[in-house]
This record gives C-alpha cells, structure tokens and sequence, in this order.
C-alpha cells in the first residue's frame, strides 16, 4: 500500500481528480490517501498559518510551527516532499522513484514556506514545470495522478504504462480510432488511418509506432530526442 499524507489549508480540494476512474477505484486497495488541514496545527484562537516575511516584501509565508506540528503528528516513515517552483522537476523516472516510500506533502500558498521547517525536516522540493501555480493543492494532485496510475495494478491495461510518452525515451505515437476514414462537418476533406494499423502485422505494426514516435519526438520535443540518438549510438558502439 502506497500512502500519501496532504497537508493544505484548503483540504476541501481533495481528492479531486484522485478520486475518480482508476485511481479512485484503487483508492484504499493499492494507495491510500490522508488529507490534513494545516489551520487545525495552528497554535492561536485565529488559526494563523502565515505572518509577513522578514526582510519587507509582497504577501506573507506560511510559518514553520504549524507545518512542523503537522509532521510531528502525522509522519512515520518516507519521503517529505514541498510543492515548490523551486524544486526539482517532475518526470516520469522520478515518479517511478516517488513510489517507492510513502509521501507527506506540503502544499504552500501565499509567498511559501519558511525555508526553517523545510531544512529541519529534510524536506525534497518538488516542481511541476517553470511556472508559478497559486498554491501547491494542484501541482500535489498532478505528482500523486503520476505515481499513483504507475503502481502495478492500478491502471486497468498493464501494458498502457509501459508504453506511455518518456517510458522509452520517447513521446507515444499518435493514436487512431474508428471509424477509419473520418470526414470532419463542413469539410471536403476526409482523413484516412494508416493501413498497417489494420493489418494484423504485429511486427508491421510496432515498426510503425516506433517510427511514428521518433518522428513526433523530432517534432515536438528536439531535447528528449536529442538524448534518445545520443543513447541509441552509445547502444551501438558498447
Ligand atoms: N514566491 C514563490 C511562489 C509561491 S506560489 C516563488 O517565487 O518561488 C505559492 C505556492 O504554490 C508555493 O508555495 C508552492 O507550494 C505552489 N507552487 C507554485 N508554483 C509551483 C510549481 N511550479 N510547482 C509546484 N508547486 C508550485
């Protein structure tokens, strides 16, 4: 069982996204999720969690004691994880790696956190791109939407994580479905599916897909394919 532990002042967000299709079914069989609202560790009648940051400047920050009372009374065992445009980036190879230990995640608003809290409990900042969200509730369900569909047995076709974007090094394919010959309203135009999509070749047909992907890689995303070549060589020449 993976189990993850939120800490947000907004916990009525929750579970959101992480509660439906497959991973709310799994929800409790595979992962378990706890959801904690920070206002409730606070230690005045007003329930602050924030206070203006020291050395002057815009909004306020989000005060260590209560973060710090939220992991005294919940944590026991694995990662501490801060939603936080300065962390390291989310990737498919690090969410394989974020589902190895159960995770307490800290939601920030306002300006942040009180970098204190953070560097007593060793906490591991973690971005979901180079772009400043509101607060972390969102970027937490992206992070656990992508460990959690990785978890054996969680997504319904075992194969499908497999085959995703960056699973190989590269972006997926594109995809098709009936009807074969498609005809857009208002158009002349008609779009066909790629014959060997229908073949029954299944050596034809994952030649395609790996083409296709290496084509639509060189397209869309020039570093992943970039590294891809670079690997592919290094494979050749050892
Ligand atoms: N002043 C901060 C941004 C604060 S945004 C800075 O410039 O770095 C408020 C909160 O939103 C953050 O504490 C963080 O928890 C969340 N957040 C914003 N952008 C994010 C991103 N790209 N990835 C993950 N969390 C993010």
């Amino acid at each position: 069982m993976w189990n993850v532990n939120i800490g947000t002042i907004f916990p009525d967000i929750f579970p959101g996204t992480l509660g439906v299709s497959c991973l709310g079914k799994a929800h409790k069989k595979y992962w378990e999720l706890f959801v904690q609202d920070f206002r409730n560790y606070a230690n005045d009648k007003h329930n602050t969690v924030d206070d203006t940051p020291f050395g002057g400047g815009p909004g306020m920050v989000m005060k260590c004691n209560t973060i710090d009372s939220w992991l005294s009374d919940v944590y026991k065992k694995g990662k501490i994880i801060y939603m936080s445009p300065r962390g390291r980036t989310l990737n498919q190879s690090y969410a394989k790696e974020l589902i190895k230990e159960d995770l307490y995640i800290i939601c920030g608003r306002y300006e942040g956190v009180d970098c204190r809290v953070l560097n007593h409990w060793n906490v591991e900042e973690v971005s979901m791109g180079d772009y400043v969200l509101c607060g972390g509730e969102v970027a937490s369900m992206a992070l656990v939407e992508t460990c959690a569909r990785l978890i054996p047995g969680v997504l319904g076709n075992k194969e499908s994580a497999e085959q995703d974007s960056f699973s190989n090094d590269l972006l997926e394919h594109d995809q098709y479905t009936k009807p074969n010959i498609w005809v857009p309203n208002n158009s002349e135009m008609s779009y066909n599916t790629p014959c060997v999509l229908r073949s029954g070749n299944h050596k034809a047909i994952s030649d395609w897909k790996l083409s296709n992907s290496e084509a639509v890689t060189e397209k869309n995303r020039y570093d992943l394919w970039i590294e891809y070549i670079r690997k592919k060589e290094k494979n050749v020449h050892s």
